[in-house]
């Protein structure tokens, strides 16, 4: 299978029926299930695979999503770019509620997940300085951009959750100067990142987290209104988003791992999960 664009996203993405002549497929990866099965179809007649994040009846929290099967299965299907929905609490007053923000930075806050692919007999340290591709994050924010909406390039904090911040995270994280907050990118980047996946994230806000004094703390109501709201502008964006993507990458994502993998050559063969080097060192592997 060769679908070179993958979306891992929230279901209300899916819900509103952009992605045409639809195929669910059941996938197993060394790391187990993803979410959910993954839907293949096309975007404006390209091919695409999509994964609703938390399962189609979203009964994965953050905590307990499978963020290694989940990429893992993306990149089984021959995907190169990763586009990663999400929802954020703002902590900056000039990103408003609705308004759009393009990861540019990340920061990991969250402390029980599976952060790698590799933790079995082989040592990878990829780079992670930039942690989305600038490519697809620039082409995203160009769509948001014409589309009318306001965006924001930002840098996006990720919580272990699931509970929201205390005023005085809110504050702490503010004061580091981050843009955004969520529960969800993390792991998912860095894991893009070892299987040399171009990724980017495409955040929408739904409020302003609980810093923000004078405004009514975050309600499930009022998240939910504005989800609503964002999930259609999501949807026209995504639509305009996909046919721009160029299928030859010129940028360095696809080797992420070149100068990555610190155990020799000849020993990859016999060391780690086989299953996995075969699919993510595969150009590594000796004859
Ligand atoms: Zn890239």
């Amino acid at each position: 299978m060769s679908i070179k664009i993958g979306i891992i996203g929230g279901s209300g993405l899916y819900n509103v029926g952009i992605i045409k002549n639809t195929e669910e497929i059941e996938v197993e990866t060394p790391f187990g299930k993803p979410s959910d099965k993954l839907t293949i179809g096309k975007i404006e007649n390209i091919e695409v695979a999509f994964l609703p994040r938390h399962g189609k009846n979203h009964q994965f929290p953050p905590h307990k999503v499978n963020y290694r099967a989940n990429v893992f299965a993306m990149k089984e299907c021959g995907v190169e770019y990763l586009i990663s929905t999400a929802a954020v609490g703002s902590l900056k007053k000039e990103i408003k509620p609705c308004d759009f923000v393009i990861a540019n930075q990340l920061i990991d806050r969250t402390t029980k997940r599976e952060t790698t692919f590799f933790d079995e007999g082989i040592v990878v340290h990829a780079g992670f300085a930039d942690p989305f591709c600038k490519i697809l994050s620039e082409l995203a924010y160009k769509t948001v951009d014409d589309q009318g909406v306001d965006v924001h390039n930002g840098t996006y904090i990720c919580m272990e959750g699931p509970q929201f911040s205390t005023r005085a995270e809110s504050n702490l994280y503010r004061s580091w100067n981050v843009d955004v907050i969520g529960m969800t990118l993390a792991p998912e980047a860095k894991l893009a990142r070892e299987a040399e996946i171009c990724s980017c994230g495409i955040l929408t806000v739904t409020d302003y987290d609980c810093w923000y004094e004078g405004e009514e703390d975050v309600t499930v109501a009022s998240v939910v209104e504005n989800l609503k709201k964002n999930d259609k502008n999501m949807a026209d964006i995504i639509k305009k988003l996909v046919p721009k993507i160029k299928y030859e990458r010129t940028c360095e994502c696809k080797k992420a791992l070149d100068n990555a993998v610190i155990t020799p050559r000849d020993q990859i063969t016999k060391k780690g999960n086989q299953q996995v080097n075969k699919v993510l060192l595969k150009r590594f592997i000796q004859k």
